[in-house]
This record gives C-alpha cells, sequence and structure tokens, in this order.
C-alpha cells in the first residue's frame, strides 16, 4: 500500500492516543463499567469499587475532564452517568472482541507500563 505520511493527521493521532490514555487505567475503567450499568453518586462508586473517596474522586476528575462521564446535582449528591453511552459501550465491547481475537497478548507484554503495578 503507498500511504503518504501526509496522509496521517498526527494532531488527530495523538488525540486519539489521549484517549486511550484516558482509558488506560483499571480504576477509570472499572468506573466506566460501573456506569454502564446505571446512573451512580459519588458515594455509590465508592462502596461498589472499595476504594477510598479521594481515589474515585481523582479518576472521576480525569474523566469528567476528558468528556467521558457526565455529572448533575441532585440534593446534597452528585450523579454520575456516561457522557456518550452508545459509543463508549461499543468501544469496550470492541476491545473484547479484540483481546479474543488476540488472544489477550497484551496482558503478557513487558513493553507496556502499568502504573498498578509500580
Ligand atoms: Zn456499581
Amino acid at each position: 500500500m503507498n500511504h503518504l505520511v501526509a496522509d496521517v493527521d498526527a494532531a488527530a493521532t495523538a488525540t486519539y492516543a489521549d484517549l486511550f490514555d484516558a482509558l488506560s487505567d483499571p480504576t477509570r475503567l472499572a468506573i466506566l463499567q460501573h456506569l454502564a450499568t446505571g446512573e451512580h453518586r459519588v458515594r455509590d462508586l465508592v462502596e461498589h469499587l472499595g476504594l477510598a473517596q479521594s481515589t474515585v474522586s481523582k479518576h472521576l476528575a480525569c474523566l469528567r475532564d476528558c468528556g467521558l462521564v457526565a455529572a448533575r446535582p441532585e440534593g446534597r449528591s452528585t450523579v454520575l452517568s456516561l457522557a456518550a453511552a452508545p459509543p463508549l459501550a461499543a468501544l469496550l465491547r470492541a476491545a473484547e472482541d479484540l483481546l479474543a481475537a488476540t488472544g489477550a497478548r497484551v496482558s503478557l507484554c513487558t513493553h507496556l507500563v502499568r502504573p498498578e503495578e509500580g
């Protein structure tokens, strides 16, 4: 295939990488998976994930900045939901398909930096 470098939009590619960075943390993925089942309050997520509130809040701030999670006030609570549920669910399904197709070899890759193991 004759593929000109100019065809590749570097800025768009960097934005792709940012998106996958946002999805690259196990806690953030777990939050998204919980929200995929329905709306949660912050304290629901803290309880369901069994993590410190400060940890959950830090990751929620990231997901909200990234535009992946929406928040609305309800009384004294904040109710969280997926900001773009259909494409995000499709992306997670595609990731499962990709893992099935590749035999989940990513879990064996020694080049990947896994912050949770640090
Ligand atoms: Zn949950």
